[in-house]
């Protein structure tokens, strides 16, 4: 694939817009055969209307699982993904709420099994961020919302869905380079990223005696619309180089996260769990 070149921009809503994406992203490459790797499986995709979200789910469709997603707003967003799924021949189920509603949380693991039968495989996915370079910009609320969002949610989601998920099931968070790097411009974000670290190795082991995995996914600048309304807002012009600073030189595509999630969740890694998978264009950071 011929990268296409990023260009400037902002959003002004939280959470971004697929839609208003430009270039628009990449979710799932032709040429990806699936091969029924999560025939007859169900997943719950938090924050899978977009991005890399949208990019787990449409793998999990092409390699036969049905999938419900969680997602905030985004209702367009949220009927493309459904389409996409859809023209896999799977089921999709839309959840529209806010994760940082524990009742909601468990409604929506309630409604995936009510709809489509079971769940196997659950993505702790949604997640916010803001840029402020101080740490005296930071305010009580948009500290406490980074950490509703992306780690709160993580746990409420899970602990609802734990009742339902059997044996040979599998937990996939998605953390980030940030809290393996560090970032500057995102203090409180990066904070929450390791919380999930500790939260995905911790839980890994909790629950190896009920033969359950727990993985993480560490990606690095990937093309999303996580972007334009936090990098985007502050200056537009920095997308045009977004990920330029990794040694691709260039960001990632959602497509190119898919078949890990897809990995994580099925049976090639039953011998994996407390793992995390860096897919950052090349930036070794161990861990
Ligand atoms: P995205 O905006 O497409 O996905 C995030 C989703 O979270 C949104 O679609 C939204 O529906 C959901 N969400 C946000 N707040 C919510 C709330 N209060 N209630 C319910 N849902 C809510 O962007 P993305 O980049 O695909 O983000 C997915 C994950 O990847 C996030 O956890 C993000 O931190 C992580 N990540 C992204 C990058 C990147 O460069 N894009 C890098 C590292 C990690
Ligand atoms: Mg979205």
């Amino acid at each position: 694939m011929a990268y296409p070149k990023i260009h400037a921009q902002k959003q002004d809503r939280l959470p971004g817009l697929e839609r208003e994406l430009q270039p628009p992203a990449e979710f799932i490459r032709d040429s990806y055969k699936g091969s029924g790797k999560l025939a007859g499986k169900v997943a719950l995709v938090s924050g899978g209307d977009s991005g890399i979200g949208r990019a787990a789910a449409v793998h999990f469709a092409r390699e036969g699982a049905d999938v419900a997603i969680m997602y905030l707003d985004e209702h367009q967003d949220a009927e493309d993904a459904k389409r996409m799924i859809e023209a896999e021949g799977q089921r999709c189920l839309l959840l529209p709420g806010d994760i940082r509603d524990s009742s909601y949380c468990k409604d929506a693991v309630e409604q995936t099994v009510k709809t489509l039968g079971q769940l196997d495989v659950l993505v702790n996915n949604a997640g916010r961020q803001e840029v402020q370079t101080r740490l005296e910009d930071i305010t009580d609320e948009q500290w406490e919302k980074t950490f509703a969002t992306n780690i709160h949610g993580y746990f409420y989601l899970t602990r609802a869905a734990l009742r339902h998920l059997k044996a040979g099931a599998s937990i996939i968070n998605t953390t980030s380079i940030n809290s393996f790097i560090g970032n500057p411009m995102l203090v409180d974000y990066t904070s929450t990223k390791g919380a999930i670290d500790g939260f995905t190795r911790a839980l890994s082991q909790q629950l190896i005696e009920r033969d359950i995995r727990v993985n993480q996914i560490a990606p690095g600048p990937i093309w999303t619309p996580l972007q334009p309304p936090s990098l985007g807002k502050h200056d537009p012009e920095l997308l045009e180089d977004f990920g330029s600073q990794m040694p691709m030189g260039r960001c990632g595509q959602p497509s190119e996260l898919g078949p890990a999630y897809v990995y994580l969740a099925c049976e090639d890694s039953t011998y994996v769990s407390g793992q995390t998978i860096h897919i950052n264009g090349g930036k070794v950071v161990n861990g």
